[in-house]
């Protein structure tokens, strides 16, 4: 299997763990020095950068955690002269006020390499033509891609989000063979190639989707209905942006680029490390990032890490789909609810389509939860007695997989809302939050 850079990637365990320490101790003296924020919590915390003898020593490091950053917009992270940064892109605040990112030429060389060894990990190279349908804004998504495909030497298509008629037209006119956008966009963007009658007529044989959460269910969706083999990767703009860590084409997990970002995982309660394997919070320091180095970001998002080998032959360390933010989680009667639980219910059943919405209420005290669902046939819609009985069969696996009982509402075809970013379905109107 191709690899972009056998070398780091096939690493020993131990020899990655050297580097790792050497990076380490560099990145957390580097904040140290320069970032008052990072300084400020390990003087209270009584931690010195010479006290990072081990990797397990950073524990004795604070978390930081989102607020801690927000509060230092714009530039307050920033760790070496302005005039060295040459890129500035933010969060696209999908739970609040933006966070920056600041790179450094050499920190766009990274983020470019980290990309470089996830689209060839996920079946992409010189080869191809591809189409970045991620928005090309502050967002890191779109130029972080951009930056990998770049470097392997592909032929890319800067076309941006939106008008999807036209990025179909133009994914059949240019031949692009790849494709790179979120899942629900991606999803989108098919079931406009199908009604357009265009789908037999295009190339696309891999795709590259991140930037939100999905389920397998909607990966098999994509594959059947693009007829690609789709990967994930993962990345946040506190760190960098994309690029964190990207899935091979065994898709059991994406492979962590080990020698930029040093993972742990974290009781999101308490904070405390978690061993290897067990579910929690993702916290990430960088290792090599000189414009704006972040030391045990709490990224809230929940997976876990998986360390045995894979078939692929990379010895890179793995992370597991991610569950859901831990903010998107929805305690429901009691009940804990991750909105990715509901799409792999719903996504691939029989009689209804993969586009959903879920609607949180309240009365008083007790929570209710509404999930919206387009039915694929709308002449269902007459059939009152069939209707009643798929309306019956969605609820009853909805109950099975979450145990709570969620109203379902079928809907028409094409009548939910469409995403050319990352979607939003959930709707909490909770006056008891
Ligand atoms: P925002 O947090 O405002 O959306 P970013 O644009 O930097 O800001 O997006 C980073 C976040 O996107 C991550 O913290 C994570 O929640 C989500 N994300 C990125 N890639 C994935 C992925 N493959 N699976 C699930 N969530 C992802
Ligand atoms: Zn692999």
């Amino acid at each position: 299997m191709n690899m972009w850079n056998p070398e780091i990637e096939t690493m020993s365990r131990d020899e990655m763990a050297a580097l790792q320490l050497k990076k380490m101790q560099w990145s957390v003296k580097h904040a140290y020095d320069n970032v008052a924020m990072y300084r400020e919590k390990m003087q209270k915390a009584g931690v010195k950068p010479e006290d990072i003898r081990s990797l397990d020593d950073i524990q004795y490091i604070p978390l930081a955690s989102k607020q801690d950053l927000r509060e230092q917009y714009p530039f307050k992270l920033v760790a070496v002269p302005m005039k060295d940064i040459v890129r500035i892109h933010a969060s696209s605040g999908t739970t609040g006020q933006p966070i920056t990112g600041c790179y450094t030429r050499e920190d766009l060389d990274m983020w470019s390499e980290c990309l470089a060894r996830l689209v060839v990990a996920g079946g992409g190279s010189a080869e191809d033509i591809v189409q970045i349908s991620f928005g090309y804004s502050l967002f890191t998504g779109a130029f972080g891609l951009h930056g990998g495909w770049e470097k392997v030497g592909a032929a890319i298509i800067p076309i941006s989000s939106g008008n999807t008629e036209r990025q179909i037209n133009i994914m059949r006119d240019f031949g692009a063979t790849a494709l790179v956008a979120t899942p629900s966009y991606a999803l989108y963007m098919a079931e406009v190639a199908e009604k357009m009658g265009q789908m037999d007529k295009l190339k696309l044989r891999v795709g590259l989707f991140g930037a939100e959460a999905s389920t397998e269910e909607m990966r098999a969706e994509l594959e059947r209905r693009w007829g690609i083999i789709a990967t994930e990767n993962y990345g946040l703009t506190e760190v960098s942006g994309p690029g964190v860590a990207g899935e091979c084409m065994h898709k059991c997990g994406m492979h962590i680029n080990e020698d930029h970002f040093y993972c742990e995982i974290v009781d999101p309660e308490t904070g405390k490390p978690l061993p290897i394997g067990e579910q929690g919070e993702m916290v990430i320091t960088t290792l090599s990032k000189i414009g704006q180095p972040a030391i045990r970001y709490r990224t809230r998002d929940i997976t876990r890490l998986i360390a045995e080998p894979c078939e692929c032959g990379r010895k890179r360390i793995r992370m597991e789909k991610i569950k859901g933010r831990s903010d998107d989680m929805l305690i429901i009667r009691g009940v804990n609810v991750f909105p990715s639980q509901i799409e792999s219910v719903l996504v691939g059943m029989k009689g209804v389509g993969p586009n959903y919405e879920i609607v949180v209420t309240n009365k008083g005290y007790m929570d209710y939860i509404e999930v919206k669902v387009e039915l694929n046939d709308a002449r269902l819609l007459e059939r009152y007695g069939e209707l009643e009985n798929l309306q019956n069969r969605v609820r009853h696996a909805l109950k099975t997989a979450l145990n709570i009982d969620c109203q379902v509402t079928l809907v028409s075809p094409n009548t939910l809302k469409r995403f050319e970013g990352k979607a939003k379905r959930v709707t909490d109107l909770r006056t008891n939050k």
